[in-house]
């Protein structure tokens, strides 16, 4: 039976990696460990990196750190400290200065999202969209190997005040009883699948009581499938994991497997194929959603397999993410404009079933702003957009235009377009008027 075996800084040195690599591939690694987390793991080094393509090969490119992913100035800094094999405290100290730059909490989520009962604030909770509260389990807060682009990645070192986890579901359950409006709770990390099934156990049962019977959907985010599929087919307790799935779904709830993948070779084993069939017959549902990233899947063609081989094993496709703004987001950013034609190229390659994904979807500080097109309308060029979601969700659905600009890489270098102050949902004098001024029918149509 295959044991999970992580490589990581410490153990990297005796890992079957190091006699693949070159010196400069070697330290390369080591300096860049220095400071954004890294851990792989022999599955994925066995079996999804193809050694013959590396250094581009997309799954090393995802899990393994590479120079671009620091400013020039900051590795070389990093490369000094390294070859001088300095004081583990100034590597630290230099390391945490970098950290801080790398916007490490994007999207306002601690200051903004978490909730609050009886005047105490809940951590480990988020509840940012009405329908879907958030949940990071404590012992769920790591993976099974760290993807490079990770906007999690500050949970993974400990900078202070940065990580939110919840040591039990005391407090999630408190809190679902006192609204009623949650259908969905969103099981989250890191990875909740890290976890042994008999402590997930512990987090799922409370919620299946009748006096929670208003969340209908329970979600698991997981990247298990994609680095780990074992942990479905023959770690000790995988049937375990899938007995709990059944009675979840036994029990009238929808259990949605919210799978990251990131490229068709994680779908390409036995084992990942294997894995998604275990989980399906016990009567989850899977989705798959993933960030569009250079480096790994910045190919309309690469989207197009992954949707359309994850559909054929029944997968459905839900979401293709930009990169937030966040860690090493230089080294795998794109403009909006390509991430918007890869998105639209893949679509069109497949048939209506792989079609379910939308995207591109910006998960900004207002909300999932989706780009709906790029068009010419009333003599400019714009971005037209609508949220998917929105903090208020009266947004919802309302297509709203932003000035083209072709180096634009997040949704807050967007301007609004026709010469307008502020976007429909920005407060301000006026805000929305153009939209608001249109009639129902219209505004809802574009
Ligand atoms: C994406 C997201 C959700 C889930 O949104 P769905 O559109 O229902 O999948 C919930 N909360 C937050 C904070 C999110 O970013
Ligand atoms: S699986 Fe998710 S949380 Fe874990 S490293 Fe990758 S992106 Fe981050």
């Amino acid at each position: 039976m295959p044991r999970y075996r992580p490589i990581h800084a410490s153990n990297f040195e005796r890992s079957g990696v190091w006699s693949r690599l070159d010196e400069e591939q070697r330290e390369a690694i080591q300096v860049v460990a220095q400071v954004l987390p890294f851990r792989s793991n022999e599955y994925v080094v066995e079996q999804l990196i193809d050694w013959r393509r590396v250094p581009d090969d997309p799954m090393f490119q995802l899990t393994f750190g590479q120079p671009g992913m620091l400013d020039e100035a900051d590795y070389l800094q990093m490369r000094d400290l390294w070859r001088n094999r300095a004081e583990a405290a100034v590597v630290r100290r230099a390391a945490d200065a970098i950290r801080r730059r790398l916007n490490p909490q994007p999207g306002g989520q601690v200051e903004s999202n978490v909730p609050r009962l009886e005047g105490r604030s809940l951590p480990g909770l988020q509840h940012k969209y009405r329908q879907t509260v958030l949940f990071f389990p404590a012992k769920g807060q790591t993976c099974h190997a760290y993807c490079t682009y990770c906007f999690r990645w500050a949970q993974f070192v400990d900078l202070p005040d940065m990580r939110f986890a919840a040591p039990q579901s005391d407090d999630l359950v408190a809190y679902l009883e006192a609204h009623p409006e949650v259908t969905d709770v969103l099981i989250t990390g890191g990875d909740p699948l890290i976890m042994s099934s008999a402590v997930l156990r512990r987090y799922l049962e409370p919620l299946l009581s009748d006096r929670l019977a208003h969340v209908r959907n329970i979600r698991l985010g997981t990247k298990s499938l994609a680095f780990w599929p074992q942990r479905f087919v023959s770690d000790g307790d995988a049937d375990d994991l899938l007995r709990l799935c059944d009675e979840v779904v036994a029990r009238g709830r929808h259990l949605a497997v919210m799978a990251h993948y990131s490229h068709p070779l994680e779908l390409s084993t036995p084992v990942a194929r294997r894995a998604v069939q275990r989980l399906r017959q016990s009567g989850a549902e899977v989705r798959l959603q993933a960030p569009v990233v250079r480096h790994v899947n910045d190919d309309s063609a690469v989207w197009a397999e992954l949707w359309s081989t994850a559909v054929a094993l029944g997968i459905v496709p839900y979401y293709l993410f930009v990169e937030r703004d966040t860690g090493p987001k230089r080294y795998f950013e794109m403009p909006l404009a390509r991430a918007f034609e890869i998105c639209r190229h893949a679509r069109r390659q497949v048939s209506g079933l792989a079609r379910s994904a939308r995207g591109p979807v910006m998960s900004a500080h207002p909300g999932k702003v989706r780009i709906l097109g790029i068009e010419e309308v009333a003599g400019e060029r714009v971005f037209v957009l609508d949220f998917l979601q929105a903090r208020d969700d009266a947004w919802v659905g309302r297509p709203f235009f932003a000035r083209f600009d072709a180096d634009a890489t997040w949704f807050d270098e967007l301007q609004p377009a026709f010469g307008e102050e502020r976007f429909f949902f920005q407060a301000g004098p006026g805000a929305g008027l153009r939209i608001r001024a249109l009639p129902p029918i219209l505004a809802t149509s574009i």
